[in-house]
């Protein structure tokens, strides 16, 4: 029952509709019986700023930021967590003693995903896509993990962008370039990495990257996109007797990350992640 001493969790996203997160997020309350509720707002624009004050003056303990605010919500946060700064976007507020602080926990979340399934440490990682979620996973990835990185884009002015942000601010180094590397990097990768929406609904039927013949069955892949569950390239991979990993597990440990951030406690990870195919 929500009461006067109810904690309030928000979203802040532009649409919300669809938004798995409060499905998730409420399960996990509920099954902890912590008083709290998730509750998402639909803020335009043009009142991002007026929302960040405006959770501020209601006492709202924290919030997710999705589409489009999570670049220009650093602006209007008087504190921003090293790694999400380095990223450029947040995902994460946690307001506590009077400060709203911005965390990312997307590239966090795609790292666990993938962690829960293969080592990570001196593999070859192929990204494919150079938007908001590569910048997320690839300053993550490298961040935690010596890798051998190889970024690919459709636009590869963009891959070479990314690889020289990540090179000047991490210190390291890695390769980009444009799609037409794939098959013939596939070969020596370890984990290929889906961060575009190719084949998101509603367009299933886009060619996936790879066909089952290009993809050797010791690479591990892991599409970000969970909607469909099956993308064309989780299904080429499968064919092809590959590892698959579904994009839902990153959403799943963004929130786990999420509500550790705002709550101080481990959340209960099968309640969430149930509650996420239930809602699919
Ligand atoms: P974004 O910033 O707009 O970047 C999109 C990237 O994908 C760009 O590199 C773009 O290439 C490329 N791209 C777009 N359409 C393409 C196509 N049809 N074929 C090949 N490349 C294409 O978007 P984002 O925020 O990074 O999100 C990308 C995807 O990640 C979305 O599908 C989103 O649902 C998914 N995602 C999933 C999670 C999760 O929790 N599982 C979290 C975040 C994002 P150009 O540079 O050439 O335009």
């Amino acid at each position: 029952m929500i009461t006067g001493k109810t904690k309030i969790i928000g979203l802040f996203g532009n649409p919300v509709g669809h938004s798995l997160s409060p499905a998730m997020h409420n399960a996990a309350f509920n099954y902890e019986k912590m008083d709290y509720v998730y509750v998402p707002f639909n803020v335009k624009p043009e009142y991002l700023k007026e929302a960040t004050q405006g959770a501020f003056a209601l006492n709202i303990r924290g919030y997710n930021v999705t589409i489009p605010h999570k670049t220009r919500i650093i602006d209007y946060l008087p504190e921003v967590d090293p790694t999400a700064a380095l990223i450029g976007a947040v995902n994460t507020v946690k307001i506590q003693d009077g400060v709203s602080k911005g965390y990312n926990t997307d590239g966090i979340g795609a790292i666990k995903a993938i962690e829960e399934i293969t080592p990570i440490s001196n593999k070859k990682v192929i990204i494919l896509g150079a938007g908001g979620a590569s910048r997320a996973v690839s300053f993550q990835l490298l961040s935690s993990y010596e890798v051998e990185l190889l970024i690919l884009n459709r636009t590869p002015e963009k891959a070479f962008e990314l690889k020289s942000d990540l090179e000047s601010n991490l210190k390291t180094t890695l390769s980009a370039g444009g799609f037409e590397l794939l098959v013939k990097e596939i070969e020596s990768a370890d984990i290929l990495i889906n961060t575009t929406p190719r084949g998101m609904h509603p367009h299933e039927d886009d060619e996936p990257f790879l066909k089952a013949r290009d993809i050797p069955s010791h690479v591990v892949v892991n599409d970000l996109v969970y909607n469909p569950l099956e993308t064309g390239l989780i299904k080429e991979a499968s064919k092809a007797g590959a590892t698959t990993i579904s994009g839902l597990k990153m959403l799943l440990y963004q929130g786990v990350e999420a509500f550790k951030i705002w709550t101080g406690q481990e959340p209960p990870v099968d309640i969430m992640e149930k509650a996420l195919y239930d809602f699919l």
